[in-house]
């Protein structure tokens, strides 16, 4: 094999792509893959996700209908694994078992997308890092494989510092990622168990042939995309912010999952309130804190005087049974002292929608990378608190190398992002944060200024010209030509 058919090129470049996407099945990384594609269906380019039939209707019903983007879903193992029926993402999940069992599923995914994709090869695949058996698939039916994982390049960096420059077993914090462009420093460091299982799924995503990012250049930094491209040798293609593809508020509302209230009533809501007054709290789509942590964000919030919406997961109440034990997390008579004050989302919130109200002065944010970047691309400052994952890294960008939020000083990093935790951030850290970027001095000035430049550019990225929108067709043109040169079988 490896003679390249030359003959077919000019008729190659004129048709579309064929793209196939594999996300994993959580939210995290659904929304933004699912986005991503419809980048490329935007472009004229044919697009199939392939999940699982819960996750399938999900997209259908947040994605509306355009003739080049399909969702493709394949048999997903519910009872093989002792699961109920639709329990198909790991942000369902909120405890260990359940964990296990749709970690278990999704492995078992393997046959069926193999079967699939083999008896229709598309002319590349897009797949998500926790999928690493892409490798072969796409090895063995020669065609292009490119990475997604959510996380920003900047991460990725760090976790490439570290591995080089592994943090002593005796060392005390403050820990420094030495090499990078800043003297960026962690209060904590990653369990050994996750830095292990991440760095194998990242070799892997190494090989392919190029990795997708969810973020926009300028917010990475030139500085840090050679870096990446330095020390690996790979290349990536940002894209983002995905988030800001054009939609209605209708279509905002329902990004994800369908929110438990209405885009109007939230957007009243809002409307009714000051510029920069309302501060936004929300923990994504896997955290869920236990009683006490969120008894302290309570009282925080009402000590600050701020107004508020504060989003706190559905099943967050299916953990007790009966009703008297069911919002013990609530200080007695708060939401009746905070009637005008504050709203409880109890729930799927149009986070982005939210985000993008003038209103909403600051966000309360575990660092999900998709939270990170939805702000930034609304302007909105943000108070740190990362919880697990490669939260902990994006905090850095955030508040040490961009200067658009302030730390809450979360310092465990867990494993995941819910049950017991050893360490309670306090209300009285909480408060001063909060304080810190809502009390208008001219720190709160500065930060939000720099926050709102930021946004400014990653809308410019996007547009006609913009360095992400630029990057897309030059992937788009790299994927043609790499299906040109396609080696014989
Ligand atoms: N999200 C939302 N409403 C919610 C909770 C989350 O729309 O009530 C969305 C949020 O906008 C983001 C995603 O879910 O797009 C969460 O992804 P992120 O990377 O921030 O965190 P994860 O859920 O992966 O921890």
């Amino acid at each position: 094999h490896g003679h390249p058919h030359h003959d077919n090129v000019q008729v190659n470049q004129d048709q579309p792509l064929k793209i196939y996407f594999i996300p994993y099945l959580a939210a995290g990384h659904i929304i933004p893959h699912s986005d991503i594609a419809r980048l490329f269906a935007s472009r004229g380019h044919h697009v199939t996700i392939i999940t699982t039939p819960a996750n399938s209707q999900t997209i259908r019903n947040s994605i509306p209908h355009h003739p080049n983007f399909t969702v493709h879903s394949v048999h997903f193992p519910a009872q093989e694994v002792g699961l109920p029926d639709g329990f198909e993402s790991l942000s369902a999940v909120t405890d260990m078992v359940s964990l296990g069992k749709v970690y278990q599923a999704t492995t078992m995914l393997r046959d069926p997308i193999e079967k699939f994709v083999e008896s229709h090869p598309p002319d590349c695949i897009v797949a998500d890092f926790m999928f690493p058996w892409v490798e072969d698939l796409a090895n063995k039916l020669r065609i292009p494989r490119l990475a997604f994982n959510g996380f920003c390049l900047f991460a990725l960096c760090a976790i490439e510092s570290l591995k080089a420059h592994p943090i002593p077993l005796d060392a005390s914090p403050p820990f420094l990622l030495h090499g990078l462009p800043h003297p960026v420093t962690l209060k904590t460091a990653p369990p050994t168990h996750i830095k292990e299982v991440l760095e194998a799924v990242i070799a892997v995503e190494l090989r392919s042939n190029g990795l997708i990012v969810n973020n926009f250049a300028e917010l990475d930094g030139e500085e840090y995309i050679q870096y990446y491209e330095r020390t690996t040798g790979h290349k990536a293609w940002h894209l983002g912010p995905a988030c800001l593809l054009h939609r209605t508020a209708e279509e905002k509302a329902q990004r994800g999952q369908k929110s438990v209230l209405s885009a109007h009533k939230c957007m009243s809501w809002l409307d009714s309130k000051k510029e920069n007054s309302v501060v936004y709290i929300c923990f994504g789509s896997l955290c869920c804190f236990p009683d006490n942590q969120l008894y302290e964000i309570a009282c925080a919030v009402e000590a600050s005087g701020c107004e508020f919406v504060w989003v706190v997961p559905e099943k967050k109440g299916k953990e007790n049974e009966n009703e008297e034990e069911k919002e013990k997390w609530l200080p007695k008579g708060f939401e009746e002292r905070n009637l005008d004050k504050g709203m409880i989302i109890r729930g799927w919130a149009p986070q982005v929608l939210i985000l993008e109200h003038p209103a909403v002065g600051a966000f309360v944010t575990h660092c999900g990378w998709n939270s990170t970047v939805e702000a930034v691309s609304a302007g909105v400052p943000l108070i740190t608190w990362p919880v697990h994952g490669e939260q902990f890294y994006n905090e850095k960008l955030v508040s040490d190398v961009r200067g658009i939020g302030v730390e809450v000083g979360a310092d465990e990093w867990g494993v995941i992002g819910f049950g017991d935790r050893e360490k309670l951030v306090g209300r009285k850290d909480i408060e001063r944060a909060v304080r810190r970027l809502m009390d208008g001095g001219d720190e709160a000035r500065e930060i939000r200024w720099r926050a709102q430049e930021f946004g400014k550019k990653a809308r410019a990225a996007v547009q006609e010209g913009g360095s992400s929108y630029n990057n897309l067709t030059a992937l788009i043109h790299e994927l043609k030509r790499l299906r040109c040169c396609k080696p014989s079988a």
